[in-house]
């Protein structure tokens, strides 16, 4: 595989950029090696600039359901971008996106526009805070919610722990009101209930935890969150940046038909471009400003461009049989690997959801909290990361990190990918 040019680009780039990138696990630091610079694509192919072709299971991180740049997605972006990128005062293309959300979503009455995931639950866990008039959030260990000063925190060794901060730069007075529990545990939740009553604002969760492996919950556990909030008051917070739209069109809480209180999405919503919301019941959204108390805004919150391409992408998910369609396709491929990894007696397996996979290298049948992950089982996603891009298969550089398939990842290319990934499982587990 040539490298010279993305070579150069990354030299480059790294007198630019902190650590030639801008954001970290784009660095490729966990699988080794440097990154590719990524020039075009086109439905499930990128090109990088050395003209290496691969079939893409990163989507950007997840927002791509539809492929690389979809026809209908480029065309709702030159078309709107041709009469001006941005006004700062209302347009009707925000009435429109928001329409199509609300319309098919039980789940919440209004919402708000922001630029990014990030931006969506640092906005929302504001509002909890300010519905409630109370302070302290809970959280899980491997979860991720973007990278807001309270919620870049680790768990301690205890069962309920204040976090620690898992970056430089974040007072220990924000992360002391941020409590992390571990995943699946109810005793841990309770036990910070008991610890902090009436001091908790909202318990936040990825209901699917996609963003350190894929740590599918247990929906008993789910609806546990949901009654132990109802009971003290506290507002229940899914953050489905990676979720919504994904594992069907209202996410986990469709998916597991359990009601959040706040639900913030990001990704998909966008149709490739930076979209976030915060969406809620219309009397929690009433204390947003400028109805309520709770500042937050935007220079280029609703974005008519990026509100185009998400109106485009999001139509395209209603459609019927969208999401049967990718679950099928994802499925087949998934038990085709996990049933070639049973026959050879390989401590690996592939844990899915709707069109979401996660390799794993492990012998337990579930995988439900971060503890859980084994940290030297990444070694062997390192040498199957290499292979596979070796080969023409393009994963995201980590092995916490979940894959996805798009609409435009064909069942043949499935099934060629599938043979692939065989071929390197044997490299890696010899
Ligand atoms: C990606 C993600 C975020 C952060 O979104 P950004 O757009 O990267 O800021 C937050 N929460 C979850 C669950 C995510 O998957």
């Amino acid at each position: 595989m040539k490298r010279e040019k993305s070579d150069a680009l990354f030299e480059k780039a790294k007198t630019y950029f902190p650590g030639g990138v801008n954001s970290p696990v784009r660095a490729f630091r966990s699988v080794g090696g440097t990154p590719l610079f990524i020039e075009r694509g086109k439905g499930s192919h990128i090109w990088d600039a050395d003209g290496n072709e691969f079939i893409d299971f990163c989507g950007s991180w997840g927002p791509l359901i539809l492929g690389h740049a979809n026809d209908k997605v480029v065309a709702a972006i030159k078309k709107t971008v041709e009469y001006g990128s941005s006004f700062g005062a209302p347009t009707a293309l925000e009435n429109e996106l928001a329409e199509l959300i609300l319309n098919n979503n039980k789940y919440i009455q209004k919402l708000r526009f922001v630029s990014s995931g990030t931006e969506a639950v640092m906005s929302a866990i504001r509002l909890a805070r300010g519905y409630t008039k109370r302070n302290k959030i809970l959280k899980f260990e491997g979860c991720y919610h973007g990278h807001s000063d309270s919620l870049l925190v680790k768990a301690g060794s205890g069962l309920v722990t204040f976090g620690n901060s898992s970056s430089a730069g974040v007072p220990e007075s924000f992360v002391n009101e941020t409590i992390v529990v571990s995943l699946n545990n109810e005793a841990a939740v309770k036990q910070a209930f008991i610890d902090f009553k009436d001091q908790i604002a909202c318990v936040i969760i990825e209901p699917i935890p996609a963003n350190n492996g894929l740590l599918l919950q247990r929906k008993e556990y789910l609806q546990f969150l949901r009654d132990i909030c109802i009971e003290n008051k506290t507002l229940l917070l899914f953050d489905e940046v990676i979720s919504g739209f994904r594992i069907g069109f209202t996410g986990a809480a469709g998916y597991y038909n359990i009601a959040p209180d706040i639900i913030t999405y990001g990704k998909i919503i966008g149709g490739g471009l930076p979209v976030g919301m915060y969406g809620a019941s219309a009397e929690i959204m009433s204390n947003i400003s400028p109805e309520g108390n709770v500042y937050q805004a935007g220079t280029l919150s609703g974005n008519p461009v990026a509100m185009a391409a998400g109106i485009a992408q999001l139509t395209e998910c209603l459609k019927p049989n969208f999401y049967t369609e990718l679950e099928k396709k994802t499925s087949t491929f998934v038990t085709a690997l996990n049933d070639y990894a049973v026959l050879n007696r390989y401590s690996f397996k592939v844990f899915s959801i709707g069109s979401i996979f996660w390799f794993a290298f492990t012998d337990a049948l579930n995988v439900q909290s971060a503890e859980e992950i084994v940290p030297e089982s990444m070694k062997y996603f390192k040498v199957l990361h290499k292979e596979l891009l070796e080969r023409g298969v393009y994963l995201g550089p980590s092995g916490y990190e979940v894959g996805f398939i798009s609409e435009a990842h064909t069942t043949q290319t499935l099934n060629s990918v599938q043979r692939v990934v065989m071929e390197c499982l044997d490299v890696a587990m010899k």
